[in-house]
């Protein structure tokens, strides 16, 4: 289903007005606009199809050796404020012979993170995905992320990242995995 912008424009418009601005001054007219069409993007998740999206991106190869990416930016949205938190992402695997193209985590992870999310569950549903999508051995997903629900309102923790990890098949069964994946994504195990 696509979102409905000409209501998302309207809810816009009365917000402008609830918050006390003049959704008619010159810098506003056009915002509840550019406001529907970035809650377009920024729930696109919803609607993507993650067959489509990966499966001309999975290559056989006979490896047992773990597979790492590093670094992929995430930008999502708080479910409970609707305000953004975004950082990093790594990941790890062990494939029984099918791997990832690489872009394609990137978008797996894009994937669920334009959605309405929890930092604890989206790290949850990319590495479940990645585990049911080419049955990997096992798999890890950590996460650090920033949260300007945290930052601009509340505590007001600025520099506080939160981190977030998933763990399953063999990297939850072996501590040795783990270590493994800590160490090459370059995090010490902290016990
Ligand atoms: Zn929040």
């Amino acid at each position: 289903m696509e979102v409905d912008k000409p209501k998302i424009e309207g809810l816009i418009r009365e917000l402008l007005l609830a918050i006390g601005e003049d959704p008619d001054r010159e810098g506003l007219q056009r915002t509840p606009k550019r406001v529907a069409e970035a809650w377009s993007f920024l729930t696109s998740g919803y609607r993507a199809d993650m067959r489509k999206l990966i499966n001309d991106a999975i290559f056989t190869q006979t490896t047992n050796s773990m597979v790492i990416v590093k670094n992929i930016e995430v930008y999502s949205l708080c479910e409970h404020h609707l305000l953004p938190f975004f950082g990093r992402c790594h990941i790890g695997y062990i494939p029984t012979g099918k791997v990832f193209g690489v872009s394609k985590l990137a978008r797996l992870v894009d994937m669920f993170a334009r959605r309405l999310q929890l930092q604890e569950r989206l790290t949850e549903q990319v590495s479940q995905a990645i585990m049911d999508e080419i049955g990997a051995r096992g798999v890890g997903v950590m996460m650090e992320a920033r949260h300007l629900c945290m930052m601009m309102r509340g505590v007001e923790k600025q520099n506080s990242v939160m981190v977030t990890s998933s763990v399953l098949g063999t990297f939850r069964e072996s501590q040795a995995t783990r270590e493994e994946f800590l160490s090459l994504i370059g995090h010490a195990a902290t016990g």
